[in-house]
């Protein structure tokens, strides 16, 4: 059986950064001709963008672990890497957007609304762009950061361009079963289907969603069944169409009567008043049914509705209440082109990139902050020169001063970063008038002085992040 999907857990993980190159230029002749390793390329992010012709979360189901490509790393002769390929992942018009603790992140409506899921790691710096008057001739290059992966869940509120409104067994359920690809749970008895079923049904040109409103009954909107909760899921929709059942075989109903018994329960909920509807008599196949059909239909059609005859069994009728309600569903797009061509581009929350917090754990010192975990990402530990960058960076921002007012001494535990990705170091403070009298890093008089910074960027018209924040960072 094919359930609706309604809600789905998508892991979702950005590309990868490529890696920083470390290299040195070598022409003949000129041994040392200046580091040229080029900047690696960004990781791919990962996008959901309201499509229009998406229709279910159906996909995510199936495939629910997707990934965008990493960037490329970079090379010498001042190559930088290519960058990774977004992934952009189409999703139905009204998805919201939960983290796993179910806190709202976006909620998609409109087509072409986009939000960036997962951010692609930055590229690494390659030892050209890491070059300065200070430090000539850096060993050493950035890593590139992972992506970020992070699991989501995707929840349609149904965006339902038809809803089914009518008694537990009008025949809802297997109307849209005929009418769409969709099989949902049919049943005999009321209080059977507790989710609202949707199909995708297409006629012509028009594909629209039609959901099934169950459990609405005399009495819902005291809070008897379960029909308020599900109306909730259809307050979008563009027509409501009554579904009455023309051979019921509870002596006390009959279908004229049923209709007004659920509009008194859609005045009751409120805020549908405004939307078209149409009345689809059902189970003609049965010969009871058919002569009912007749015999009402005058009196609905003089309220204004306009009435179809259709049997879910027997396949009767369908096409043209299909195309009936493709034709509003289409008239009621057009007619609402302003609203929909707001484009409102959601990002996540934007994380504190200048600050930092140290605190002190049971003798240790964790650091927490966008900047130093971020560069611990970035540095090759195997890589003496690199680490002593990263050491450098870290002063610089003034993790070092902050250590020491919290009362750090040489030889504690610092810790950097979140308990799974945390690195841990045994302090050695560098800070202080010593680390400036040992001498500078990266330099290296036999090479060339580094070329003007105008050249070592010629490849690249916008600066990437990673260099930008370079930038910020040469500036203190
Ligand atoms: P819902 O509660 O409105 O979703 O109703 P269901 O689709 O579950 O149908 C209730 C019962 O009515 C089931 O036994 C169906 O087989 C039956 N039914 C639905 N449509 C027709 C129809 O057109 N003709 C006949 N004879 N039975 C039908
Ligand atoms: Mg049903």
């Amino acid at each position: 059986m094919t359930t609706f999907v309604d809600r789905v857990e998508l892991h979702v993980a950005a590309g990868n950064g490529g890696h920083g190159c470390a290299s040195v230029h070598r022409e003949k002749f000129k041994p040392l001709g200046g580091p040229d390793g080029g900047n690696g390329g960004r990781g791919g992010d990962v996008i959901l963008v309201v499509d229009q012709d998406v229709t279910t979360l159906l996909d995510y189901h199936h495939t629910p672990h997707r990934k965008a490509t990493n960037g490329k790393g970079g090379a010498g002769g001042n190559r930088t890497g290519s960058e990774g390929q977004d992934l952009v992942l189409p999703v139905p018009d009204g998805t919201v957007v939960l983290d796993k603790d179910g806190n709202l992140l976006a909620d998609l409506v409109g087509q072409g609304t986009t939000f960036v899921a997962g951010q692609g790691g930055r590229g690494g710096l390659g030892n050209a762009a890491l070059a300065s008057a200070r430090r000539k001739a850096p060993g050493f290059a950035l890593l590139g950061e992972p992506g970020k992966a992070r699991d989501i869940v995707l929840e349609l509120k149904t965006v339902a361009d038809v809803a089914l409104v009518g008694y537990p067994s009008a025949g809802k359920s297997s109307l849209i079963s005929v009418l769409s690809a969709a099989k949902p749970k049919i049943a005999d008895y009321p209080f059977t289907t507790l989710v609202p079923n949707l199909g995708v049904v297409t006629a012509g040109e028009v594909v629209y969603t039609i959901a099934d409103v169950p459990g609405l009954i005399p009495g819902a909107s005291q809070g008897r069944g379960l029909g308020l909760e599900f109306l909730r899921h259809v307050e979008r929709c563009s027509v409501l169409v009554h579904i009455l059942d023309t051979a019921t075989l509870e002596s006390d109903r009959d279908p004229v009567t049923d209709l007004d018994v659920i509009e008194a329960e859609l005045a009751e909920y409120g805020g549908l008043g405004d939307r078209p509807r149409i009345v689809v008599l059902n189970k003609i196949d049965v010969p009871d049914g058919k002569d009912l059909a007749d015999i009402i239909r005058p009196e609905l059609e003089a309220r204004g509705y306009q009435v179809f005859e259709v049997s879910a069994v027997s396949r009767l009728g369908l096409r043209e209440l299909s195309f009936a309600l493709a034709k509003i569903v289409a008239e009621t797009r057009a007619a609402k082109p302003a609203q929909e061509s707001t484009r409102v581009v959601i990002r996540p929350v934007a994380v504190d990139d200048a600050g930092f917090t140290v605190t002190e754990e049971d003798g240790s010192y964790r650091v927490r902050g966008e900047k130093p975990e971020r560069w611990v990402r970035q540095t090759d530990f195997s890589n003496d020169e690199a680490v002593g960058y990263l050491a450098d960076r870290l002063s610089r921002l003034g993790v070092e001063e902050r250590l020491v007012k919290a009362g750090a001494q040489a030889g504690d535990e610092i810790i950097i970063g979140e308990e799974e990705n945390a690195v841990v170091f045994d302090w050695e403070p560098t800070m202080a008038a010593g680390a400036e009298m040992l001498g500078r890093r990266g330099e290296d008089h036999r090479f060339d002085p580094p070329r003007p910074a105008v050249n070592r960027r010629r490849d690249k018209s916008d600066k990437d992040d990673a260099q930008q924040e370079f930038d910020d960072f040469e500036a203190f």
